[in-house]
């Protein structure tokens, strides 16, 4: 039996830090925008880098999503079980990937 506390306590304290990364990814992106760089080169950079914050960005707000269905399935106790086949995702598994839906199988 899975304890959902550990879980929920768990999925609380990750959606704590994404939200932080997140935050911090978007300071940095508007503080760049702010001075105009002259130089060509340095402008390409600037943007490469921006494409790198956006990415992580993105990636930060989709395990945020994740994360909340995951707390959603906490409270209507299909936490745990795999929303494909139904069957239960291994304790090894949820404790590396806390917010998954699927079981290793169907994430394959
Ligand atoms: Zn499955």
């Amino acid at each position: 039996m899975i304890d959902y506390a550990t879980y929920e306590a768990r999925l609380h304290q990750l959606r704590d830090e994404m939200m932080a990364r997140i935050d911090a990814i978007e300071n940095d992106v508007h503080h760049r925008e702010q001075p105009v760089e002259k130089d060509f080169a340095e402008q390409a950079t600037q943007s490469e880098n921006d494409d790198v914050l956006n990415a992580l960005d993105d990636e930060a707000k989709m395990v945020v999503q994740q994360i909340d269905h995951a707390l959603l399935r906490i409270k209507d106790s299909s936490y745990g079980v795999c929303e494909k086949c139904g069957e239960p995702i291994s304790e090894k598994r949820l404790e590396a990937i806390p917010y998954t839906s699927l079981c290793i199988k169907c994430a394959d």
